[in-house]
């Protein structure tokens, strides 16, 4: 026993605080860069990031944290499962033991080849050619490797790379799931396009002056819970979240002047994340306990908003005549079944950002089979624009013309960001599985909703997900909140209770 346990604690949770300080301070230097950054700002702006990133990984890799940690963990101050103690000193250890086992050799030559790399696919997907690409994508595999091997993996080097996104997911487990989805989902898209309904979507695309938009899209994020007292909306090419900690989370947007539902439904979706983020616990910011568990937990909260909540009929009775109110010259003339409708049309698309939710799902299973595949050594990377191509087909009916609309569209494998699509799709299904509880313990959302009557879910996500910060991984808290383990089953019921009437299948 150490002589002061509380004080070893007090120390570690001082220093994690600090480095959080610099991540807060790398978040708003990004927000800024993202926003509202002259573009001669680029090279200084770099230099900070740079200098900063490298402080705060320093900082937490101190073999000083280590020590804390190891003596934490003899003494047993650890010892009550999810306590707080319990749940910051794991998720640091987790951290602090898988950073440390990474060469500062294979950090600095991932983070340069991944920025040449990104360089070469702006590069590729401007001229549709994946050879160009090729040799980089090989170089970001190859050290993608050296990582897992550094970290270590249950079964297989992919189980690392799942892990660094969704820590505790393997192939085995997320893979079971995705697999008893893709059976289900094909089947029902087949359905779904074979019925030859098809929404009239010229509604959404009339003239939606931008001001209006940012009207309507800031009084839907409100009325579902964001609170712009502690948040922003502002725009960017590429809609995201961040949060400097405890009253202060941005939320961005594009706007569309000729289409309504990019940044409706984008605000929506970021709001969501948004809510989350201003649910964790004031308390305990800087520490595990006060932050998110995951990306697929994060994004089940977007997604939720986004799609089970805000693309729901109950949603627009409430919205629809304020829209109306708002867009008169556009939707006058609309009914709310055939908005409603135009809103939640599904077609086989090329690009996954403009997916509908029914087929989203199967844009995220090719791309993690391809890169599951390329990962294991199964499938050459030469061969990948025919494999992206030949499961677009097979999956969806359609090939994609060239690689800029196939395999070449995503940002994330130049970035080294392999293991990372699958958290869009656990998202989904998590956030299915949470809202059937939700319904069986709130009771008529969608009489709620038809009120215009959010908070009671926002309040029951708050209790049951946000304020937990860590404390249970991904896993658990399905778990613990549905009292059941993952399955797509419940995104499978969602998709056809709702899409069913709607195709009339
Ligand atoms: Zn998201």
């Amino acid at each position: 026993m150490s002589e002061n346990p509380d004080k070893v604690y007090e120390e570690l949770l001082n220093r994690v605080k600090e480095i959080d300080l610099i991540y807060s301070s790398l978040a708003v230097l990004d927000w800024d860069q993202k926003t509202y950054m002259p573009r001669k700002g680029a090279e200084r702006r770099a230099k900070m990031i740079s200098y900063l990133s490298g402080l705060g990984h320093e900082k937490f890799v101190d073999p000083k944290i280590g020590e804390l940690l190891e003596t934490l963990k003899s003494d047993n101050y650890d010892k009550e499962e999810y306590s707080d103690e319990e749940t910051n000193i794991r998720e640091l250890d987790r951290q602090y033991q898988k950073y440390k086992k990474v060469p500062n050799s294979l950090v600095r030559e991932l983070s340069e080849t991944t920025t040449l790399a990104d360089q070469a696919w702006v590069e590729a997907r401007k001229k549709s050619d994946f050879s160009e690409f090729k040799p980089w994508l090989e170089k970001v595999i190859k050290l993608k490797h050296d990582y897992a091997e550094a970290v270590g993996y249950p079964k297989e080097p992919y189980d690392a790379l799942l892990d660094d996104f969704e820590p505790g997911a393997t192939v085995e487990t997320t893979g079971q799931v995705l697999d008893n989805l893709r059976t289900d989902l094909v089947k029902f898209v087949e359905k779904v396009l074979g019925s030859g309904k098809h929404p009239d979507t010229s509604i959404v695309e009339r003239e939606y002056p931008v001001d209006k938009q940012e009207l309507l899209g800031k009084l839907a994020a409100k009325t579902i819970g964001f609170d712009f007292d502690s948040g922003r909306l502002d725009v960017t090419t590429h809609p995201f979240c961040t949060g400097f900690g405890p009253g202060d989370t941005r939320i961005t947007t594009r706007f569309d002047p000729k289409h309504f539902n990019n940044a409706f439904f984008g605000i929506l979706h970021e709001a969501g994340h948004g809510i989350y983020d201003q649910g964790l616990d004031p308390k305990h910011a800087g520490t595990p306990r006060g932050e998110s568990v995951s990306l697929g937990i994060h994004e089940s909260q977007s997604r939720m908003w986004e799609n089970l909540v805000g693309r729901s009929r109950p949603f627009w009775e409430y919205f629809f005549p304020i829209a109306q109110g708002i867009f008169h010259e556009a939707l006058r003339d609309v009914q709310l079944d055939d908005f409603h409708f135009a809103v939640n049309d599904v077609r086989p698309s090329f690009i996954r950002v403009e997916a509908d939710e029914v087929t989203y799902n199967l844009h995220i299973l090719v791309r993690f089979e391809i890169e599951h595949a390329f990962f294991k050594g199964d499938l050459k990377v030469d061969d990948i624009p025919a494999a992206w191509n030949e499961k677009y087909n097979h999956y969806l009916g359609i090939t994609p013309a060239n690689d800029a609309e196939g395999c070449l569209q995503d940002v994330h494998w130049s970035n080294g960001l392999i293991g990372y699509f699958p958290t869009y799709t656990l998202g989904n299904l998590y956030a299915s599985q949470f809202f059937v509880k939700a319904q069986e313990e709130i009771g008529n959302l969608d009489e709620l909703f038809r009120n215009g009557s959010f908070i009671e879910l926002r309040d029951w996500l708050l209790k049951n997900i946000h304020s937990h910060g860590q404390r249970y991984r991904a896993e658990k808290l399905v778990e613990v909140v549905t009292g059941e383990p993952l399955s797509h089953q419940p995104m499978m019921d969602y998709l056809r209770n709702k899409f069913g009437p709607l195709y009339g299948i």
